[in-house]
C-alpha cells in the first residue's frame, strides 16, 4: 500500500480529506483565507441559506417525531415514519408517477439495477456514467456493454444487432454528466425506446434536479418526457440541499423494489428530520425560479468567455480542461492562493490525460468576483 500510495503521489493523483468551514458561497480551509467556492453542488445556494433553515426549524417544531435524529431501523422494520409517505406522495404528485425514497443516490444506483435486472437482460451504459451506476451494474447479473459517451449511433447499432437476444435491454445514463456538464440526448433515447419495445430507460438526474425544468424536476421535465422514462433517479444531496435520493417509476416496480432491493432493505432509514427538510424544499421548488435564472445568467457569462467558447458543457457544470494531473493541481493551488476554490478532478474520476478544474456554478456567486476569476484563467 505504501508503494502504491507513493505512486499515486508521483502521478499527481493523491487525495486527502481537508476540514473546512463555509459561509454562503465562501469556504475556508486550514491555512487558507476565505475563498469563493466553485466546487460545491449547492447549485441554488439553498444549503447555505440560513433564513430558509430558520424557517424550517420553526415549521417543524410542533410536529411529532420531526426533530428525531435517527430512524433507528430500516424502513422495512420500524424506520418508516409517516413523513416518508408524505414525502413520497408529494414527489409522486410532482411527476404524476410513483416515488420511492432511498438513503442516497449511491444506495439508489447500487440497488435498483441489481434488483430489477436478470441474467437474461443487457445493460447498455454510457461510458461516462457515475461510479455508483457502474457499481450497480457490477452487482447485477445482467450482461453489460458500455457505449461511447453520448454516441447514439453506436447505441442504435447495438440495439439493432442485440436487443432481440435479451428479455430486457436497460439503457442507463445521466441527464447532466457530472464531470463535463454535457447532457444526454434524452429525446433520442425515448425514440429508441419506442422503436425497441423491450428497452427500459434508466436516467440519473442527480445534477439536474432543482436546476433544470420549469419546476426544477430535471431534464426529463424540460424535454417533457417524464412519462416515457421508466426510472428517473433524483437526489436530495445536491441542488436540493439535503440528503437522500428517489426513483420515479410505475407502482409495480416500487412494490418489487420494496421486496427485493438490498440497499433499501438492509440499511437504517434516514432520520425523520431529513425527510421533513426534503419535503419542505420540494414544496418550495417553484419558488427557486429566481435562483435558476441567476444561475443561467452566470452560465451565459462563462460561455461568452474565450476559454469556454468551445466547451461541451450545456449546464452549470463547466470543466476548465488542463490534461496533465500535476498541472491541474498546480492551477487549482494558484487559484486558491488568489481566493478561488476550484478543485482539480483527476483520474480515475475522469479518463487519463483529461484532468481539469471542475467548475460548478451556484446561483449566489457574486458576478463581479466571477468576472475577476475569469481573467485569472489562461
Ligand atoms: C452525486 C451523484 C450520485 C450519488 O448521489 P449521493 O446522494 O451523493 O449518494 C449518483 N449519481 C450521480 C450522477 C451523481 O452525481
Amino acid at each position: 500500500m505504501k508503494e502504491k500510495l507513493e505512486q499515486i503521489k508521483t502521478n499527481g493523483q493523491y487525495r486527502s480529506l481537508r476540514s473546512n468551514t463555509q459561509d454562503g458561497a465562501y469556504i475556508v480551509l486550514p491555512d487558507s483565507k476565505e475563498m469563493l467556492n466553485l466546487s460545491s453542488n449547492d447549485y441554488l445556494g439553498i444549503a447555505s441559506n440560513k433564513k430558509l433553515q430558520e424557517e424550517f426549524y420553526q415549521t417543524i417544531a410542533a410536529e411529532s417525531n420531526a426533530l428525531r435524529l435517527s430512524a433507528s431501523s430500516s424502513r422495512l422494520l420500524t424506520g418508516n415514519f409517516s413523513i416518508y409517505d408524505k414525502c413520497e406522495q408529494y414527489l409522486g404528485g410532482l411527476y404524476s408517477k410513483t416515488a420511492l425514497i432511498f438513503n442516497s443516490g449511491y444506495h439508489a444506483n447500487t440497488g435498483i439495477l441489481p434488483s430489477l435486472t436478470t441474467n437474461k437482460d443487457l445493460i447498455l451504459a454510457d461510458k461516462l456514467v457515475h461510479a455508483s451506476i457502474i457499481d450497480g451494474i457490477r452487482l447485477s447479473s445482467a450482461e453489460c456493454i458500455r457505449f461511447k459517451h453520448n454516441d447514439m449511433l453506436q447505441l442504435e447499432r447495438i440495439l439493432k444487432e442485440r436487443a432481440h437476444l435479451y428479455e430486457h435491454v436497460w439503457i442507463a445514463t445521466e441527464s447532466i454528466f457530472s464531470m463535463d456538464g454535457d447532457i444526454a440526448d434524452l429525446p433520442k433515447l425515448v425514440q429508441l425506446k419506442k422503436a425497441y419495445p423491450n428497452v427500459m430507460l434508466y436516467i440519473d438526474e442527480a445534477h439536474a434536479v432543482g436546476v433544470r425544468g420549469k419546476r426544477g424536476l430535471g431534464l426529463c421535465e424540460e424535454f417533457n418526457i417524464v412519462s416515457d422514462i421508466d426510472f428517473i433517479i433524483g437526489t436530495f444531496g445536491k441542488a436540493l440541499a439535503g440528503i437522500g435520493a428517489y426513483v420515479i417509476c410505475k407502482p409495480e416496480y416500487k412494490e418489487w423494489l420494496i421486496n427485493t432491493m438490498r440497499t433499501l432493505i438492509f440499511t437504517t432509514a434516514l432520520p425523520p428530520i431529513n425527510l421533513h427538510w426534503s419535503l419542505f424544499i420540494l414544496k418550495r421548488l417553484d419558488s427557486f425560479e429566481k435562483e435558476r435564472t441567476e444561475l443561467n445568467n452566470l452560465i451565459s457569462l462563462f460561455r461568452k468567455n474565450v476559454h469556454f467558447e468551445n466547451t461541451i458543457s450545456q449546464s452549470h457544470i463547466i470543466p476548465f480542461m488542463i490534461g496533465d494531473s500535476k498541472k491541474a493541481v498546480e492551477k487549482s493551488e494558484d487559484l486558491q492562493s488568489k481566493g478561488y476554490f476550484a478543485l482539480a478532478v483527476r483520474p480515475p474520476t475522469v479518463p487519463q490525460n483529461t484532468s481539469r478544474l471542475r467548475l460548478s456554478l451556484r446561483s449566489d456567486l457574486p458576478i463581479e468576483e466571477i468576472k475577476k476569476f475569469l481573467t485569472l484563467l489562461d
